[in-house]
C-alpha cells in the first residue's frame, strides 16, 4: 500500500488528470503532473509540474524519482519512455497502453478473448485501402490506428466503397465495417490487485447511455434503455476478461455498440473516461478516487449509483452557456476545467444532473 502523503505521478496535464489529482488529494497524496503542454490544468491543482517532452528521458527520471507510483490520464503516452523509469511502479500496466495505443491490436487482443468487433482489415499503404473495403463491405470508417480521439482521423465510406478522392495521411490505417447499433454504452470498472494473493476485486459502475454528436461525446445518461441493459452482462463479461488478461490496476474503460446481435465491442480506454464524469456525484465513489485507490493498494470504494436518474452533459466549444441559470437548478453541479483557449470541439466543462426521487 501506497500511504497518504506519499506522491502519485500522473502522465499528461488535462481534465481527466485535473480531476484524478483533486481525488488524490482528498485522501491526502500529492500529485506531480508531466505534461508537454505548459498550460497545464492538471497541474494547477498539483503539488509539483514537470513540462517536458514525453521522451526527455532525463526529465522522466527526476519525475520518477520524486513519485511512489505512476499512472496516466492520456492513452497516447509513448511507451518506450515508461520502460526506464526504474523501480517506480506504473499502474495501469503500460501493456494496456500498448493494447490501447493501436486499433488493431485493440481489436485483435478482444476478438482473441471471444469478444465481438466490427470487421475489420489493416489498411498500411494507401493502396490496400480497395482491397480492404473489398473483404469488410461498404459502408464503413477509416480510422487511423493510432492517436485517433474524439472522432478525429477518421474518414466514412458511404455504401457505394467509392474510395476515389480522400486525401489520406501517410500512416497506418484500420479499416472498419459500419457497424448498425441500436445505442451506444460504455462498461467502466475498477480493478484492484489482489491483496495477499486473494482474488482480485472488480467493481463496475452503471452503464450510461453515450451519445455523440459530431464524433464527440455530448451526453451520457442513467439509468440507460433497456437496449443497453439487457446487454450490459455480456458487455461486463468481456470488460473483465479484458482486465484479468492485461492484468490490469486501475479504473479501464470498454466502449460498445448495442445491436440487434448483442454488444459489439468499439474500443478500450486505459484510463478514467468523459463517460464516467457522472460518478462525482452520482456514485458513491467516483472513478477517479477509485483509480487512485486501486493503483494505491487501498481497498475499492462502493460504486452503487445514489440517485434515480444521471445525465451528464458536455460543454464543449464556445457554448454560450449561462452559469448562473445551469447553477440556479439545484440538481445541477457544474464543472468547468479552467481552459484559457476556447476552440471547436474542446471539451470545457461538463453539467450532471442527479434526479434523486
Ligand atoms: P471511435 O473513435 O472509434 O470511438 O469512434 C467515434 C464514434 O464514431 C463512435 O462513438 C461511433 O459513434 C462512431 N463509430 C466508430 N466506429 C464505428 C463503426 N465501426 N460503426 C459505426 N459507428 C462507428
Amino acid at each position: 500500500m501506497i500511504p497518504p502523503g506519499e506522491t502519485i505521478g500522473i502522465l499528461g496535464g488535462g481534465q481527466l488528470g485535473r480531476m484524478l489529482a483533486m481525488a488524490a488529494a482528498q485522501l491526502g497524496y500529492r500529485c506531480h503532473i508531466f505534461a508537454p503542454e505548459p498550460d497545464s490544468i492538471a497541474a494547477e491543482v498539483s503539488a509539483a509540474f514537470t513540462c517536458a517532452a514525453f521522451d526527455d528521458a532525463p526529465a522522466m527520471a527526476r519525475f520518477a524519482a520524486d513519485c511512489a507510483v505512476i499512472t496516466y490520464e492520456f492513452e497516447n503516452v509513448p511507451v518506450m519512455p515508461l520502460a526506464a523509469l526504474g523501480n517506480v511502479p506504473v499502474l495501469p500496466h503500460p501493456r494496456a497502453l500498448e493494447t490501447g495505443q493501436d486499433r488493431l491490436i485493440e481489436k485483435g487482443f478482444v476478438a482473441s478473448l471471444g469478444g465481438r468487433t466490427a470487421k475489420f482489415a489493416p489498411v498500411d499503404l494507401p493502396a490496400d485501402l480497395v482491397a480492404a473495403v473489398a473483404k469488410v463491405g461498404a459502408p464503413g470508417i477509416l480510422k487511423t490506428r493510432r492517436d485517433g480521439y474524439d472522432g478525429k482521423g477518421q474518414w466514412r465510406i458511404g455504401p457505394s466503397g467509392d474510395v476515389r478522392g480522400l486525401d489520406l495521411p501517410a500512416k497506418p490505417l484500420i479499416y472498419e465495417g459500419l457497424v448498425r447499433f441500436a445505442a451506444e454504452f460504455s462498461v467502466i470498472l475498477a480493478r484492484a490487485a489482489s491483496i495477499d494473493g486473494a482474488d482480485d476485486d472488480i467493481r463496475f459502475w452503471d452503464s450510461p447511455l453515450n451519445e455523440h454528436e459530431g464524433g464527440i461525446l455530448a451526453r451520457s445518461s442513467l439509468p440507460a434503455p433497456d437496449v443497453v441493459l439487457s446487454q450490459v452482462d455480456a458487455a461486463r463479461d468481456l470488460a473483465a476478461k479484458v482486465a484479468r488478461a492485461l492484468d490490469y490496476v486501475g479504473v479501464l474503460t470498454c466502449e460498445f455498440f448495442a445491436t440487434a446481435d448483442g454488444p459489439v465491442f468499439n474500443e478500450i480506454a486505459p484510463r478514467v473516461h468523459n463517460s464516467g464524469h457522472w460518478t462525482i456525484e452520482g456514485a458513491i465513489t467516483s472513478q477517479f478516487e477509485n483509480h487512485i485507490r486501486a493503483i494505491c493498494g487501498l481497498p475499492l470504494g462502493d460504486t452503487a449509483m445514489k440517485a434515480r436518474r444521471v445525465e451528464m452533459r458536455n460543454i464543449i466549444g464556445d457554448a454560450a452557456e449561462d452559469w448562473a441559470q445551469i447553477l440556479a437548478d439545484p440538481a445541477n453541479h457544474l464543472h468547468l476545467y479552467g481552459k484559457g483557449a476556447i476552440r471547436p470541439g474542446r471539451k470545457m466543462g461538463h453539467v450532471t444532473r442527479l434526479t434523486l426521487a
